[in-house]
């Protein structure tokens, strides 16, 4: 689990955190990246969300991938 897709956007002012504790929603699961095919924006989905662009409705998704390089040896 990257700790990149722990981030809560903290925008919107207001009550960041309801008092309830922890994980709020247990139907999902970890947050998973996405980035959007048409505007690269990177969108998080859980498990159960709708796969679209938060940035503009475009529905082709595509997972980020991750930034580890993968060396291979030669023999
Ligand atoms: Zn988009």
């Amino acid at each position: 689990m990257s700790r990149e897709a722990y981030q809560v956007p903290s925008l919107g002012g207001g009550n960041a955190f309801s008092a309830d504790g922890g994980a709020t929603s247990t139907e999902g699961g970890p947050a998973v990246a996405y980035l959007c095919g048409e505007c690269n924006a990177r969108v998080s989905l859980k498990r159960g969300d709708q796969i679209r662009c938060k940035e503009c409705g475009h529905r082709v998704l595509y997972k980020e991938r991750t930034k580890r390089m993968v060396q291979f040896e030669a023999r």
